[in-house]
């Protein structure tokens, strides 16, 4: 283990006790040779000891920096002392296999009676420097993550100081921060980065600190800010259960502007539709208005006694009053189209029973089915059939459509069967079945679509080609879906499948009860009407349709002001009312009417062009006794006369 034995008791304790250290451990003379070399020294370096004692001490070191090593050894004896070899540089143990390996030395004198000697503590840091490296690459790849991060990241650590981020961070907060940014506390960062952000006021810019500041325990948060040169900014924060507070920030100046520029066109695409259903509402009350004079005209023609038509212009008359039902029928479709499309349907869904609304439908098709010999019939239904969430009137309108194409599209003496069942549990499928003509398997894609008449645009059958799409709308409207099934030649079934209502498990409602037949005049007053009328072809044709009727006087008004006047001076049994008048609006005379004792019951009938399901629920919602729209139906005019006077002359009031 030593070299001479000349050395004192106490220095062999000292060479024992070094024996036994951790770390290699070699003891040189001032000549630079091995005095002593512990046993870590064999097992590091690979030599026996017996190679080492008395050889040069670059033996333990490699080639290239013995020369160095001499000079270094030279000055430590004219100087030493306790120290650490090389620091700074990085040093390398050579071992008997002439590999090397990374060492950290340290350097004390040792006084012995020989002499000064300096003992090297030889530590292999191998192992750490291995760790280091490792540690040094993880925290490259989490740099260079973090790095590649688009937006900007920063964490802060449990004192709440930077302690890393993204160049997008410190762009965006460092620009205005002296120094780096790592390192500084988070208000410090926040007092300089809000000199680049955009406040109302000083008070929104001091309320701001404040929250910030306040909400800084919290473990998350985020807010928006804007910049001075316009940027939209969200901070995210999210404390770690570390106490370490991650922070995002994105830049949302893109999609802030890309969402105005949406707003401003839904605005302006909104502003359109709403023109367009304008317009189309107003070419439908302008389209009405001579269709009432024509269809008004021939129906009254058809009707008249006193100078019957031929057979031969009654058949013309019959196309003329065709002609013109199919185009209020179009204009009635187009309008409805284009409200639903600019989403002006408004939807009000109720609870209801199916099988009530069947019935009801079966009987308005009645007359209808009878013209083409059609029996339609409703299929038994199960007590408990649930009840649908739906609106009444659209999905009247619905089954109204389907009803009247199984009729139309159907063969003589065909069927028409409604029925109605629960399919996936939360939904209930009523069906329309035909017997008809069926259609063929190439024209199933083109249904449901505008205008497609899926074959039928040259036959014999007459349509629009709107009623399927509208149907399809609407029943999205409800939440409802839409399909059918149908072979050419042999039937077709539609069906729409709607919501069940679950929170009405009500048992059916009874059907409907109808009013009354209307009763024949047996007056023997003669009965008075009033006819509030602007356009001189509507009451032309209204002197002559009550002309046609059993002693009944007509007066006429071109003014609702006029009319109110006559009213109060003349008491007519009866008003018919336009609404859209020069002036005052015919709405604001029947208010006028309720007004006074002597008019308030006079019964007021809406007769106007104005044929949107709002205007008649204003209307009725008025007071108005009935809602006619124009062209008028003649016989419902008629109906709705004779009931209305038959009361007013034989009822209490008189
Ligand atoms: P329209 O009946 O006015 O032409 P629809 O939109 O109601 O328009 O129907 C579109 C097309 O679908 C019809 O033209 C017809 O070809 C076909 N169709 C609809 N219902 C039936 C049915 N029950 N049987 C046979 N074809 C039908």
């Amino acid at each position: 283990m030593f070299e001479t034995a000349t050395i004192t008791q106490s220095e062999a304790l000292y060479f024992q006790i070094l024996d036994t250290a951790p770390d290699a451990m070699v003891v040189v003379n001032r000549h630079g040779n091995i005095v002593f070399a512990n046993a870590q020294t064999e097992t590091a370096f690979g030599h026996a000891r017996a190679d080492l004692l008395g050889k040069a001490l670059e033996r333990l070191i490699p080639e290239r920096f013995s020369a160095a090593h001499k000079g270094h050894l030279a000055r430590y004896f004219a100087d030493p002392g306790l120290r650490s070899m090389g620091s700074g540089l990085e040093l390398f143990g050579r071992r008997a296999d002439g590999s090397e390996f990374p060492i950290e030395v340290s350097l004390s004198p040792v006084r012995t009676s020989d002499g000064v000697l300096v003992s090297a503590a030889i530590r292999d840091v191998t192992e750490r420097k291995r760790i280091e490296a490792a540690a040094k690459l993880s925290a490259d790849r989490l740099a260079s993550a973090v790095e590649s991060i688009q937006d900007a990241f920063a964490l802060f650590d449990a004192s709440d100081h930077l302690s890393l981020c993204n160049s997008v961070y410190r762009s965006l907060i460092g620009e205005t921060v002296v120094g780096p940014v790592v390192g500084k506390p988070y208000q410090e960062l926040l007092d300089a980065w809000m000199g680049d952000l955009d406040f109302a006021s000083n008070e929104e810019r001091r309320l701001f600190r404040e929250e910030r500041v306040a909400r800084r325990g919290d473990l998350a948060g985020s807010f928006d800010v804007r910049t001075r040169d316009g940027r939209s900014l969200r901070v995210i924060d999210r404390r770690t259960a570390e106490g370490v507070i991650v922070k995002t920030i994105w830049d949302l100046t893109d999609d802030v502007r890309r969402e105005q520029e949406l707003g401003a066109a839904r605005a302006a695409a909104e502003a359109a539709s709403a023109a367009k259903s304008e317009f189309l509402a107003s070419m439908s009350h302008e389209l009405r208005t001579p269709m009432n004079a024509i269809l008004g005209f021939a129906q009254l023609l058809q009707r008249d006694k006193i100078e019957p038509l031929s057979e031969r212009h009654k058949e013309r008359l019959q196309q003329v009053l065709k002609g013109g039902e199919h185009l209020l029928r179009l204009i009635d479709d187009i309008l409805d189209l284009s409200r639903i499309e600019a989403g002006g349907v408004a939807i009000s869904t109720e609870s209801m029973s199916v099988r009530e609304l069947l019935d009801e439908v079966r009987k308005t098709l009645g007359p209808m089915a009878a013209r083409d010999g059609i029996e339609v019939t409703v299929d038994a239904m199960p007590e408990g059939l649930p009840r649908v969430a739906a609106d009444r009137t659209r999905f009247l309108q619905i089954l109204m459509n389907y009803g009247s194409n199984a009729i139309k599209y159907n063969r003589p003496n065909g069927k028409v069967t409604f029925g109605a069942f629960a399919v996936d549990g939360d939904r209930l499928r009523i069906t329309v079945t035909d017997t008809g003509i069926g259609i063929a398997a190439e024209q199933h894609g083109r249904l449901f679509q505008p205008f497609q008449r899926a074959g039928q645009e040259m036959g014999p059958i007459e349509g629009t080609g709107i009623g399927l799409v509208i149907t399809k709308r609407l029943a999205a409207l409800m939440q409802g879906t839409v399909g059918f099934r149908s072979v050419a030649g042999n039937g077709s079934q539609f069906w729409i499948d709607l919501p069940i209502d679950r929170s009405a498990p009500l048992p059916d409602a009874p059907v409907m009860v109808r009013a009354d037949e209307p009763v024949r005049i047996a007056g023997q007053r003669r009965p008075l009407i009033l006819y509030v009328e602007d356009n001189p072809a509507n009451v032309r044709f209204m002197r002559d349709l009550v002309n046609s009727l059993e002693d009944i006087e007509l007066v006429t008004a071109s003014t609702a002001e006029m009319g109110v006047e006559l009213a109060c001076e003349r008491l007519p049994q009866v008003i018919i009312m336009d609404i859209n008048l020069p002036g005052m609006s015919g709405l604001d005379a029947l208010r006028l009417l309720r007004g006074q004792t002597a008019t308030r019951d006079i019964p007021v009938i809406a007769l106007t062009a104005a044929a949107s399901e709002r205007d008649r629920h204003r209307g009725l919602a008025a007071g108005f006794c009935q809602y006619l729209t124009k062209p008028v139906r003649v016989d419902e005019l008629v109906e709705s006369l004779e009931a209305l006077l038959t009361s007013r002359l034989l009822g209490p009031s008189t």
